[in-house]
């Protein structure tokens, strides 16, 4: 049985005529620029996120990108990231003119270790990234004292997490909440997806939400009035329409993947060979991926290939032995936890529309590699 690792067209099968209609209507009234669905989305995603304020903008990346050039980087000043993350973490940091440093995860859960980033704290450091990776977020609470106690700006990617979230002291504290800023991707594989790019920032700061409104703007609120360079980095009308009408199915979207996690797990739990993500206390976990820990894995690999099961890497080479980041002098052994989850990683199909009958096409092949 082929398995797909995603599959978009079966989602579009049970929403086409929600989503249809919307898109429609941005077309008939050719509104395609800041039209009212934007600020509508911007509401909804604020309520979500328990934030004052929500900035829609063109992409995941661009939602890293515009607070990282609100901190006004000067040459040499550091902004501290995971290596285990995808590219745009590091990418948006080094385009804004800082220097990315990286540090290593809690094997367990894939997600910074804390201790780390306090450990890599210098004089010149401005701004910490955390990655709220796969979908479950990273320990939040410990990294904000953190940040404050240097006065640093806090940036969640919750690009993998949006709707996620993490009992603290008895209350639900959402993904983007507590740093300075939160950014969303609406990428189509994130679990809220538009049909193209799209991405929002969340913040509890008015400063910083004025000024992140003008960066998405070419640096003016105020039409043909420029008080810095920025970029036109919008969101589009029609992305919002799209986002609207998919946001009310967020909620059960993520349940139904947590659904398939669970029977995941009791399939692979206490197996001598596959180790199954671990969701750390507190999480409410969104599983935009589920990622296996596995030896032999590009063997695994490549039986799963010629299974028809769908699978992905996230992420074979990490940040820090990138090409691009040579010149920071980082190299194998740097960061053994990281390097560890990159030799050891797989990810399986947990999209909510997997049949049980799929799922058990992936189980049967996972065990049977090891059997
Ligand atoms: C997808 C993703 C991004 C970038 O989002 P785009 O919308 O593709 O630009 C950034 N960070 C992480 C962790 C992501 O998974």
């Amino acid at each position: 049985m082929n398995v797909p690792l995603l599959d978009l067209v079966a989602q579009y099968r049970g929403i086409k005529d929600e989503v249809l209609s919307a898109m429609m209507a941005v077309v008939e009234r050719q509104s395609f620029i800041m039209g009212p669905e934007v600020g509508r989305l911007e509401s909804e995603v604020a309520r979500l996120s328990n934030a004052r304020h929500a900035i829609g903008c063109a992409s995941g990346t661009d939602a890293l990108l515009l607070p990282l050039r609100a901190l006004d980087l000067a040459p040499g000043d550091e902004v501290i990231a995971p290596a285990f993350t995808f590219f745009a973490t590091a990418g948006a940091i080094h385009n804004a003119g800082g220097k990315p440093v990286f540090v290593d995860i809690d094997p367990a859960t894939f997600n910074v270790s804390p201790a780390a980033i306090e450990a890599a704290i210098t004089p010149r450091t401005r701004g910490i990234v955390v990655v709220h990776l796969f979908g479950q977020m990273a320990p939040v609470e410990q990294i904000v004292p953190i940040a404050k106690r240097h006065g640093l700006m806090l940036i969640e990617d919750a690009a993998q997490a949006i709707g996620a979230r993490r009992k603290l002291d008895g209350a639900w504290r959402m993904a983007g909440e507590l740093g300075t800023v939160g950014t969303f991707s609406f990428f189509p594989s994130k679990n809220l997806g538009g049909y193209g790019d799209g991405g929002m920032m969340v913040t509890q700061d008015d400063a910083l939400a004025d000024r992140l409104r003008k960066l998405r703007l070419h640096g003016g609120a105020r039409q043909y009035h420029h008080d810095e360079v920025g970029y036109n980095s919008r969101l589009d009308t029609l992305q919002a329409a799209v986002l609207l009408a998919k946001l009310p199915h967020l909620g059960a979207w993520s349940a139904t993947r947590a659904r398939h996690a669970k029977r995941y797990d009791a399939a692979f739990t206490g197996h001598p060979a596959v180790c199954p993500p671990r969701t750390d206390p507190g999480n409410e976990h969104i599983y935009n991926q589920y990622t296996i820990r596995v030896p032999q894995r590009d063997a695994l690999k490549a039986t799963l290939q010629t299974h028809g099961i769908g699978h992905a890497i996230y992420y074979p080479l990490a940040l820090h032995l990138q090409p691009c980041f040579e010149h920071l002098g980082y190299g194998r052994g740097s960061l053994p936890a990281t390097e560890a989850a990159m030799d050891s990683v797989i990810s399986l199909p947990i999209f909510p529309e997997l049949t049980g009958e799929q799922q058990d096409a992936v189980i049967a092949a996972v065990l049977g590699f090891y059997a």
